[in-house]
C-alpha cells in the first residue's frame, strides 16, 4: 500500500496533500510495549515510527512529517495516556524529524547524532524554533534505562546519512533500523547528505550481525522486517552494486549502463515510485565513481 501511494503522490504532484498524506496513525504490537505505528488506510505518514509503552517512560522513535504532528500526538496518547518523553531521531530527513518542534512543545526531549543537529541546524526549513532541534547530541553510542530495558541507540558512519542513528531493544530483541532499512524496496542511499553505499551496506551486515532469527525490524519503510529480510535485501544491494560496476569497469557511460537496465531482475520486486530501479543504477554509478 506505501508503494502505491507513493506512485499516486508522484503521479499528481499538484494535488492536495490530503490526497496521500494519512491524517491518522495505525499500530501493530511489535513485542508487548513496543509498537511500530504507520498512517492509517495505507497512506503515507513518512518514515518507520517505533514507539517503547512504559510505566516509566514514553519513548517515540521518529516522529513523521510536520502537518501530521498533532495525529501523532493523539496516536501516542492512545497508546501510552500521555504524550513522549523521549524522541529519537534516526536521521535528519523531514519525514522522521517533521514534527520534532509539535512534540517538543508537548513535553518531549529530543535526541540524536550530533551530524543530524549540524544538519538541521543549516537548513531554514527544518530548524523552526525552539524545540525543532535536539537537545542531546551524541557521537557514537548511548544507552537509554527505561521501564525495566535497555534501548542501545548506536551510529553507523556515512550510511543513508552521515548522521544515522539505530536503536536496539536488548530486552525485547527489537530493532529499530531507522532508513538502514527499505524493507523489500531500493533503499535511497542519500549521497547528498553524507551517505554512501559502503557504509550503507556495512551498516546494514551491522544489523544483521547484532540479530537473530527471532529478532524484529521496525523498518524505515516498508513492513516489519525478520534478519532473513534484512540479509535479502544487503543480497540484493551487493549484487546490483556487482553488476553496476561491471559495466563501469567496461567504460561504459552513464547513460549507456542505465540504457542497459542492469537491475531488471530487480524491477518487480524492489521498484517504488520514490526510488525508481533507474534511480537506483544512477545511485551505484555515482557512488562507484566518486569514492
Ligand atoms: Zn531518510
Amino acid at each position: 500500500m506505501k508503494k502505491l501511494a507513493v506512485l499516486l503522490m508522484l503521479m499528481a504532484p499538484l494535488a492536495s496533500a490530503q490526497d496521500w498524506m494519512a491524517t491518522s496513525f495505525e499500530h501493530t504490537e511489535v513485542t508487548p510495549g513496543i509498537y511500530m505505528l504507520t498512517g492509517a488506510d495505507g497512506k503515507m505518514s513518512g518514515g518507520g515510527i517505533g514507539l517503547l509503552v512504559g510505566d516509566e517512560y514514553v519513548v517515540l522513535i521518529d516522529d513523521s512529517f510536520t502537518p501530521l504532528g498533532p495525529a501523532l500526538l493523539e496516536k501516542i496518547e492512545e497508546l501510552a495516556g500521555r504524550p513522549a518523553d523521549f524522541i529519537i531521531n534516526t536521521h535528519a530527513h523531514g519525514d522522521h524529524t517533521g514534527s520534532n518542534q509539535f512534540q517538543a512543545e508537548n513535553g518531549a526531549i529530543i535526541v540524536a547524532h550530533d551530524n543530524l543537529r549540524s544538519r538541521m541546524e543549516g537548513d531554514p526549513e527544518q530548524n523552526t524554533g525552539p524545540g525543532a532541534l535536539p537537545i542531546i547530541t551524541f557521537s557514537d553510542e548511548m544507552t537509554f534505562h527505561v521501564n525495566g530495558q535497555e534501548a542501545y541507540v548506536f551510529h553507523v558512519p556515512t550510511a543513508h546519512t552521515d548522521g544515522d542513528a539505530a536503536i536496539l531493544f536488548r530486552e525485547a530483541n527489537v530493532i529499530a533500523s531507522g532508513d538502514l532499512l527499505f524493507r523489500g524496496i531500493f533503499p535511497f542511499i542519500d549521497l547528498d547528505s553524507g551517505g554512501n553505499v559502503s557504509g550503507y551496506k556495512a551498516a546494514m551486515q551491522k544489523l544483521i550481525d547484532m540479530s537473530d532469527d527471532e529478532t524484529k525490524f521496525i523498518s524505515g519503510h516498508g513492513p516489519v522486517g525478520s534478519r532473513a529480510g534484512v540479509q535479502q535485501d544487503l543480497e540484493m544491494l551487493i549484487d546490483a552494486e556487482a553488476r553496476v560496476k561491471a559495466l563501469i569497469d567496461k567504460g561504459m557511460s552513464e547513460e549507456d549502463i542505465v540504457a542497459t537496465n542492469p537491475l531488471s531482475i530487480y524491477h518487480d520486486e524492489y521498484n517504488w515510485g520514490f526510488i525508481t530501479t533507474e534511480r537506483m543504477t544512477r545511485t551505484l554509478i555515482r557512488s562507484l565513481t566518486t569514492d
